[in-house]
């Protein structure tokens, strides 16, 4: 079965899913056997946030995915780890992805390739911006990604797209490894089983038992991937998603697709529905990007009580709904940071980050 998304058609996905394990008695021994490559600093910290609890009125624990090299940080690394070792050990010599001109994945995906000497092309949506590029665009030209403004501002005609650009490379004689927009597929969604296998030792070790782990979500792998994670493991915090971005009209359908599709990859038979999956849309703001000035705020008091950057798109959100809620917590909660902060470099959001409302 592939999940109901824009994307089935890509290859990478389908190929994954049919050579998955026949139902195996360990799914996360299997995921330790999966081909992954080396791509973050790993385990990032899990840092206890004092003076931010103490004014929010909750134990705040945050997880520190934004740490790493400027161009490899953030939660798109994760689920790079295991789809480019799926790449490498297939024998792909490119990657072809999408995103948005400030795409954090974009920028992941061409900087882990020159990483590993890969061919990339990033398929972009919209126009091309006028000026020097800033924020994750400078990145991606830095490290020497081939960039393809295609005008388009539809998801799904972006990931065609990609499906051309690597039937494109294809013809070239080259073997391509395509990706959707944010990598959220089955495969992609492993990086956070493993993250929230991560977590569990980190709280273990601390003796601090979470109830909740909030965090951005747009493509919906990193929800999923939590979701598998507490569930294969039995115990822990429910991962708890705002939605930033509304890329799927059905969010909660699209990730259990994705949790129940990752699980199969593991050999296991779980099965999830959108009943299970609690996403809330209250911090989106006008639109994917849009600024609010519940993220401004909530950037402002992290960065000063922190000394944490959030980002103005992803984390930031995560972070104003954890401020609108943290009061009604029953136990300690984890927000986890999945990175971003290249974006407050980004023209646009610098002087709304400044403005005091
Ligand atoms: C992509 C992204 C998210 C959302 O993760 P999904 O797995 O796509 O839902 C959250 N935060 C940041 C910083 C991101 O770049």
């Amino acid at each position: 079965m592939i999940h109901d998304s824009p994307f089935k058609a890509l290859d990478t996905t389908r190929r994954s899913l049919d050579s998955g394990p026949a139902i195996a008695a360990d799914p996360l021994a299997t995921l330790a056997a999966l081909p992954r490559v080396q791509l973050a600093p790993l385990p990032t910290p899990l840092q206890r946030a004092d003076r931010l609890g103490r004014q929010l009125g909750a134990e705040i624990w945050i997880k520190r995915d934004d740490i790493g090299s400027i161009g490899l940080a953030g939660n798109k690394v994760r689920k790079l780890e295991f789809a480019l070792g799926e790449a490498l050990s297939s024998g792909c010599d490119s990657v072809v992805t999408c995103g948005a001109a400030q795409s954090n994945h974009a920028r992941a995906t061409a900087t882990a390739a020159a990483a590993l000497g890969l061919r990339s092309v990033i398929v972009m949506r919209g126009r091309e911006p006028g000026g020097t590029p800033t924020g994750n665009l400078l990145l991606d030209r830095l490290v020497g990604t081939e960039i393809r403004f295609t005008g388009t501002e539809s998801w799904t005609e972006l990931n065609a797209a990609v499906t051309e650009v690597a039937s494109e490379l294809e013809a070239e004689g080259h073997k391509p490894y395509a990706m959707p927009t944010g990598c959220s597929t089955p495969v992609g969604v492993l990086g956070f089983v493993a993250a929230y296998c991560e977590l569990l030792r980190q709280l273990g070790d601390l003796g601090v038992d979470a109830w909740r782990v909030y965090h951005a979500s747009t493509s919906g792998g990193t929800h999923a991937g939590l979701l598998l994670g507490e569930t294969l493991a039995e115990r822990g915090p429910s991962p708890y998603g705002f939605d930033v971005g509304r890329l799927y009209p059905d969010m909660a359908t699209h990730i259990a697709g994705l949790a129940t599709d990752a699980a199969r990859l593991l050999g296991s038979s779980l099965s999830f529905g959108p009943e299970e999956i609690e996403i809330d849309e209250s911090q989106i703001g006008s639109r994917y990007g849009a600024f609010t000035d519940q993220a401004s705020a909530a950037i402002r008091l992290a960065a000063r009580l922190e000394g944490v950057l959030f980002d103005p798109v992803y984390s930031g959100k995560a972070l104003a709904g954890l401020v609108a809620c943290a009061r009604e917590s029953p136990g300690p909660v984890v927000i986890w940071h999945t990175g971003g902060a290249q974006a407050l470099f980004a023209d646009g959001f610098a002087a709304s980050l400044l403005q005091e409302s």
